[in-house]
């Protein structure tokens, strides 16, 4: 009996590890064909600088549609692209993408704001990122400093020899760069000091429960003025309620980003969003 019972157990683990398996393998099938049919896109999602009232510039988000599944998150796909590989050729579309769209604004005489475009570890461990940046920005003929790459300090860790150098020729490249998720990897100071940020991005982990003298108000006040001390602009994430608003705010942090202000957008509704954002604050 107790061996039935021990099968039946085997089995129900087994069709558990089997499906997700296949679900995996399919996602990565679809994924494949993914960049081919045009089932990516971008979308953008602004970021308040609180002194001004000025939108500063858009966060680019991967977007995957697909006909059979639906829209899907870039948390399920974006690891399932990281471990095969396919985030490389993923990311450079991303890249290009972000940069014509940049171009694309520009020609339509928007006032300039900078894009901030994702990029992941093994991307980020390309010997032919450098190379790649340069050249979208000569295709796309974009100003360098109307771009911005975002990296986490997980991604730094896993070669911090090879980060530095990557870093430091983006900055001469004249393209800025951001410290994502700040707070929630190995937050080393000796990053802060070592590498050339120009923005650092307060994890929305901090912002979601905020509430007056907390453990999360004193390690933003110490992020802020981790921040200004060396000169870099801090962005709030995840910034949902009026009330983290003024709490950010009481805080003096500069900037924010978050559904409070906008969801991500598709860029045929950013137009509308600065003229109207533009209004209000006029
Ligand atoms: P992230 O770079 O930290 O992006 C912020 C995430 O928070 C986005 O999720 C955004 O939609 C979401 N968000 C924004 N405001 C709020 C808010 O007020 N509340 C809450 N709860 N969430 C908010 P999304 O678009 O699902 O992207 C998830 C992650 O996937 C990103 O985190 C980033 O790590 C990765 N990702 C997205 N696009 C790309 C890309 O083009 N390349 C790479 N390598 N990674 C990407
Ligand atoms: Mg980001
Ligand atoms: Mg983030
Ligand atoms: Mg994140």
């Amino acid at each position: 009996r107790s061996k039935e019972q021990g099968r039946d157990r085997y089995q129900f683990y087994s069709s558990t590890m089997t499906s997700k398996v296949s679900e995996w393998l399919r996602l990565e099938h679809l994924l494949h064909q993914a960049l081919v049919n045009e089932e990516l896109f971008l979308v953008y999602q602004p970021q308040l600088d609180l002194e001004s009232g000025k939108i500063f510039g858009m966060e680019a988000l991967l977007r995957w549609h697909n006909p059979e599944l639906g829209l899907v998150s870039p948390a399920k796909f974006i690891p399932l692209a990281e471990d095969n590989g396919l985030i490389v050729p993923i990311g450079e579309w991303a890249l290009l993408s972000a940069c014509a769209q940049i171009k694309a604004w520009q020609l339509l005489g928007i006032e300039p704001f900078k894009v901030s475009v994702n990029l992941s570890a093994r991307q980020f461990q390309n010997a032919n990122l450098v190379e790649m940046v340069t050249q979208i920005l000569q295709e796309t003929e974009i100003d360098p400093q109307w771009l911005e790459l975002e990296i986490t300090e997980t991604t730094i860790m896993q070669n911090v020899n090879f980060a530095r150098q990557a870093l430091e020729k983006l900055q001469q490249i004249g393209v800025r760069i951001s410290l994502d998720d700040f707070g929630t990897g190995y937050s080393s100071l000796g990053y802060l000091k070592q590498f050339p940020f120009h923005t650092l991005k307060i994890d929305q982990s901090f912002v979601r429960d905020l509430k007056e003298n907390s453990r999360d108000t004193a390690i933003i006040s110490a992020v802020i003025a981790l921040g200004r001390g060396l000169n870099l602009r801090v962005i709030a994430e995840g910034v949902e309620t009026q009330q983290q608003l003024e709490l950010l705010r009481n805080l003096q942090c500069e900037a924010i980003q978050g559904y409070w202000l906008s969801k991500p957008l598709i860029a045929a509704e950013v137009v509308n969003f600065l003229t109207c954002h533009a209004k209000m604050a006029g």
